[in-house]
């Protein structure tokens, strides 16, 4: 089952000199039930597919879908089908964890034992009621991620959400998504960690310049290349000799 779906997708920022082609005709398949990460250099263009994705911005051309549907037309509650996690998104400082979950929670209907289910799921139930900025960044991702899955949603879409973990934030997050898919959920992540990503990703997809360089099952990646990091850089390769 075609689960995401990204056809022909156009971003492009800027005009003239300053003109970017952010994505530049991206096509990308995701099916229900996979852990999928996009990997690439920074300004590669990971986030802006994942902004579009989440309806938070326009493309030039082409569509993204989710279930066959753009986000908007995900009816009232689309954080009961897709739960977040961006890397430019910050809880207000002077908030508690649970208040930032409480607040998000009374505007997508989800109760207060919810949010502290949340808190205890991704490991901050004693942290509830300090206030994010005496968060460490580890704990700010955990929130980040008990926010993700307030409406216990059935597709996590994760904006680097491993960038400045220590060992056992990293460690956490792996176990923490690959349990998620072992319920049949599904999970797109961006990261630039990319033998992380082999323990973890059944799917990876490259992308250099607003353009898809890497689109294959992991298994088929380690078995070609060894690694992904061998399987990106000639990727590269292969794109600047052509
Ligand atoms: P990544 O997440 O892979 O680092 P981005 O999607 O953030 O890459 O950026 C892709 C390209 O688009 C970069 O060249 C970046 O500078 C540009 N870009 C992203 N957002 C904007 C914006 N709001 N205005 C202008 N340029 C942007
Ligand atoms: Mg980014």
């Amino acid at each position: 089952m075609e689960f995401l779906k990204i056809e022909n997708l156009c971003k492009v920022y800027g005009k003239g000199e300053n003109q970017v082609n952010a994505l530049d005709n991206v096509s990308l398949t995701i099916e229900k039930g996979e852990f999928t990460a996009i990997i690439g250099s920074s300004g590669s263009g990971k986030s802006t597919l994942i902004r579009i994705l989440l309806g938070l911005e326009n493309s030039q051309m082409g569509m993204a879908l989710i279930d066959g549907k753009k986000y908007s037309q995900l009816g009232d509650n689309p954080f009961c089908i897709v739960g977040s996690f961006l890397d430019s998104c910050q809880p207000y400082p002077t908030r508690t964890g649970f208040q930032h979950l409480r607040w998000i929670g009374l505007a997508c209907g989800v109760d207060s034992n919810r949010c502290k289910e949340c808190l205890e799921l991704v490991g901050l139930s004693e942290a509830k009621n300090k206030k994010v900025k005496d968060y460490s960044l580890g704990m700010k991702q955990r929130l980040g991620l008990a926010t993700a899955l307030l409406a216990n949603p059935d597709i996590l879409i994760l904006d680097e959400p491993i960038n400045g973990l220590d060992p056992e934030g990293i460690r956490w997050v792996r176990n923490f998504l690959q349990s998620f898919v072992n319920e049949g959920k599904t999970v797109l992540m961006t990261s630039h960690y990319m033998s992380e990503l082999e323990l973890t990703v059944d799917h990876l997809v490259g992308i250099s310049n607003g353009k898809i360089v890497i689109d294959a099952p992991t298994k088929d990646i380690l078995k070609e290349f060894g690694s992904f990091e061998e399987a990106y850089f000639k990727a590269l390769e292969g794109k600047e000799g052509a």
